[in-house]
């Protein structure tokens, strides 16, 4: 089935823009308080890298937590299933940074997309690969076809001024023995990481290996067809914190959404999307980004429900 994306959007834009309460951007990373909250894009990725867009859906923003579907999806095609010896898969049900079930739990996080949880997953890729941030990167690079990606050193700095509490995550499971790259490392790996600047045309064609069930953009397998569908589920329970039953009900598609004000979703078999603008609700998510994906499955019918 053929889908005429590119009328859906213009109306989507036309009607995010008379929305009255676009949210706050995020300020307790410096350098993100500095971004216009009324910027909006969008982009959809058909899959075959067929990508169409409206507003500003060719500018590099902070890509933030988004990169976190990216960094898991690396280790489970390398390491496969040990990876959940270190990571659950289960809804936090708290803020994305928060420390509290850590304890009962024995330094092993609820899932991959908390900052807990991405911190265990760049430590997995570190081990892996000896350069998480940049393995991830490169990753990128391919995937969208945009050579020119690359991080943020200001907002990498900014992160790490203003990183006691992922310093104290990253220390605290480090103390269970579920961390091993020396904190400061994998601090900066995570920051790197975090910083890296990509447009919703990137981060949507990027994330096209999750509707062509694990296939990258070249016809190579990264994951298997059931490692795939896996991916997808954690990001529809866990992609959006505390906020992610309400992003299933209004939404209904995989997500994954970042400080940035970013958020990717995947209609499997189908397409993907993403979505900028940089006010946030008080959970992190972006508030006119969730209003646009709400319309566009709406308009389209498109959703894994
Ligand atoms: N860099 C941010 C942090 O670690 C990422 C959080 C997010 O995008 N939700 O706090």
């Amino acid at each position: 089935m053929t889908h005429a994306f590119q009328p859906v959007l213009e109306r989507i834009a036309q009607e995010i823009g008379a929305l009255a309460d676009r949210g706050r951007p995020a300020d307790y990373i410096p350098a993100l308080a500095a971004v216009d909250p009324g910027a909006f894009g969008m982009a959809v990725a058909e899959l075959d890298g067929t990508v169409h867009g409206v507003g500003e859906w060719r500018r590099p923003f902070s890509a933030q937590s988004l990169t976190k579907v990216f960094t898991l999806a690396l280790v489970l095609a390398e390491e496969g299933d040990a990876l959940w010896e270190h990571v659950g898969r289960e809804p936090s049900g708290n803020p994305f940074n928060s420390l509290v079930q850590l304890e009962y739990e024995n330094g092993i996080p609820r899932n991959p997309f908390i900052n807990a949880g991405a911190l265990v997953v760049t430590d997995r890729l570190h081990r892996l690969t000896g350069d998480a941030s940049g393995r991830l990167l490169r990753f990128l690079r391919e995937e969208s076809g945009d050579d020119r990606l690359g991080s943020d050193r200001d907002v990498a700095a900014s992160e790490a001024e203003h990183g006691d509490r992922n310093a104290a995550l990253a220390h605290f499971m480090a103390s269970y023995g579920n961390i091993t790259t020396p904190v400061p490392v994998l601090l900066r790996e995570y920051f790197r990481q975090c910083a890296i600047e990509a447009s919703c045309a990137d981060l949507a064609v990027a994330t096209g290996f999750l509707a062509r069930h694990g296939l990258r953009a070249d016809g190579s397998r990264l994951l298997s067809r059931s490692r795939a569908k896996q991916v997808n589920a954690v990001m529809l329970t866990c992609g959006t914190y505390d906020a992610a039953g309400e992003f299933a009900h209004r939404v209904g598609l995989p997500g994954k959404s970042g400080v940035g004000g970013g958020i990717v979703a995947v209609v499997p078999g189908t397409c993907t999307l993403c979505v900028w603008s940089p006010g946030l609700d008080a959970r992190g998510n972006s508030v006119a980004g969730v209003a646009a994906l709400d319309r566009f499955t709406t308009l389209t019918g498109l959703s894994v429900f």
